[in-house]
């Protein structure tokens, strides 16, 4: 039943303003834009839709709206279609696309296709108490699927408002779905759904596949919860004609336990990330593994925006669950941590470190400093949505402690380390002072060679220098290796802390 697809690609991504912008929301967002950059890449097309679902006047709002924009700039999602970008296939918000849909449903109407349907709230109760009482499926029962002229106009004149239903024929609907494959279900199950609802706004299914095709949309790509809604599509699709496109649902995401992602503390909402000092690189990083591989035994985790560009195929996209896991996020934050250009890293930790000159000394310390840096997450116990105990991951880039020593001698003294500084470690620490202070040159290798020369002349392990030396100089027990740590915090600093 799928069309061929020959056509330029176009994807679409359509949320509702009707909240905050969910991390799911944010992968099939991600998943189309990669689609379509990688399409644009090799043929004519690529090009991605922003189309705001805003048909539910009561839920949305222009601050939700917001919301949206706010997390797809921080993701550093562009799209070529939208409300901001304009396009040829506008209005891009669906509240401002009414008369279009009335127009279609019209059509319907007129082909015998769908029929105005007059049942007030309290009948459609009482059918559906009715259908409890005997066990039987809710189902529209199909009373004013063939009203006459007469019975339509009696309906009117009590003011009775219509919503327009489908006539659902009888038969199958199915579709090869790209990652969950054929599916197909009977109409029976479908019943007379609702196009438009009695105050002139579309249902969902209606102007999501009105949109679609208009737009000329070739593959429509979002969550798994839109399974349930593409039998109903395609019914409407084909009632008016329209091609196909390709239809392809994503796994939904689920926390480290396997369960459905939690709500609270707005930890599945994407800016809450943002809030925690993950950067977006590794947040669209880490988005683009939850579903996608890149291939078969490529174990290749670290992505630019630019691989995924050149790597994202939709034969990679599957529907294993997919585990969001604040730890591996963390484990990608930092390794793009080491990986972003330095001065970027720089202008990023700056606030937390002391105030210091941009010179080669603080570029070199910096530099040195970075390849132990890392993002840790916590965790902490709160109460969920269903009131049991959840835990909410917090992360932490703490440079600050990692770097200070460089900026100030006033670095404080890891509790660890202290150990190493005792009656025994201090003299020794004089010895090797006074024979840094003699050194002709202050390179790696001098500085290598008279520390060890040193430990081999007072018959002790090189460690036993190395690490009283470390904790004088940095107060950790951690950090470059002490060689080059020595060599970048100059003779001056460092004859300094040693004699201290
Ligand atoms: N507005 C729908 C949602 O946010 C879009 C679903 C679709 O992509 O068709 O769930």
């Amino acid at each position: 039943m799928n069309s061929n697809n020959n056509k330029p690609i176009r994807v679409r991504m359509a949320p509702s303003p009707t909240g905050f912008f969910h991390v799911g929301t944010a992968r099939t967002a991600l998943f189309n834009y990669l689609f379509a950059k990688h399409s644009a890449q090799r043929a004519p097309g690529g090009k991605l839709v922003l189309r705001i679902e805003d048909t539910d006047l009561q839920r949305s709002n222009a601050d939700y709206e917001q919301v949206i924009y706010d997390g797809m700039a921080w993701l550093g999602l562009s799209v070529d279609e939208g409300p901001h970008q304009g396009g040829e296939f506008g209005p891009y918000r669906q509240s401002e696309r009414f008369e279009i849909y009335q127009k279609y449903a019209d059509e319907l109407i007129a082909s015998g296709k769908a029929y105005k349907a007059y049942e007030t709230g309290d009948e459609l109760t009482a059918m559906k108490a009715e259908q409890a009482a005997r066990k039987a499926a809710p189902r529209y029962n199909g009373a004013h699927r063939n009203l006459t002229e007469e019975q339509r106009a009696a309906y009117e004149n009590e003011g009775r408002k219509a919503v327009v239903r489908f006539l659902t024929p009888a038969g199958e609907t199915g579709w090869s779905d790209v990652a969950y494959g054929d599916i197909k279900v009977k109409n029976t199950e479908l019943d007379d759904f609702v196009l438009m609802k009695s105050d002139g706004s579309p249902t969902y299914n209606f102007a999501c596949v009105i949109d679609d095709a208009l737009m000329q949309i070739s593959h429509v790509m979002r969550g798994e919860d839109g399974i349930n809604n593409t039998p109903r599509q395609l019914l409407i699709y084909q009632a008016l004609g329209f091609e196909i496109p390709q239809f392809v649902h994503l796994p939904f995401l689920l926390g480290p336990d396997r369960k459905k992602l939690s709500k609270r503390h707005g930890a599945i909402n994407v800016l809450y990330y943002k809030s925690e000092g993950i950067l977006p690189d590794a947040m669209f990083n880490y988005l683009a593994l939850l579903g996608w591989n890149p291939g078969e035994g490529d174990t290749q985790e670290i992505f630019s925006r630019a691989e995924l560009e050149e790597k994202f195929t939709l034969e990679r996209v599957n529907k294993a669950a997919a585990i969001f896991d604040p730890e591996k996020l963390a484990h990608i934050n930092t390794e793009h941590l080491k990986a972003m250009p330095l001065n970027q890293f720089i202008e990023l930790v700056k606030p937390q470190l002391p105030p210091f000159e941009m010179d080669d000394y603080a570029k070199n310390a910096i530099e040195a400093a970075r390849e132990r840096v890392r993002t840790n997450v916590s965790w902490e116990e709160i109460t969920g949505d269903d009131g049991k105990m959840q835990k909410l991951a917090h992360f932490d880039t703490d440079f600050g402690r990692a770097a200070n020593y460089f900026f100030t001698d006033d670095y404080g003294v890891d509790e660890a380390g202290a150990k190493h500084l005792t009656d025994v470690s201090r003299p020794r620490l004089a010895q090797f002072a006074a024979r840094l202070e003699a050194l002709p040159d202050w390179t790696v290798e001098a500085i290598e060679g008279t520390l060890r020369g040193l430990a081999e002349e007072l018959g002790i392990k090189p460690a036993e220098l190395i690490h009283p030396s470390r904790m004088a100089v940095s107060g950790r027990t951690v950090g470059p290796s002490i060689f080059h740590l020595l060599e970048i915090l100059g003779r001056e600093r460092v004859l300094r802390r040693l004699a201290k």
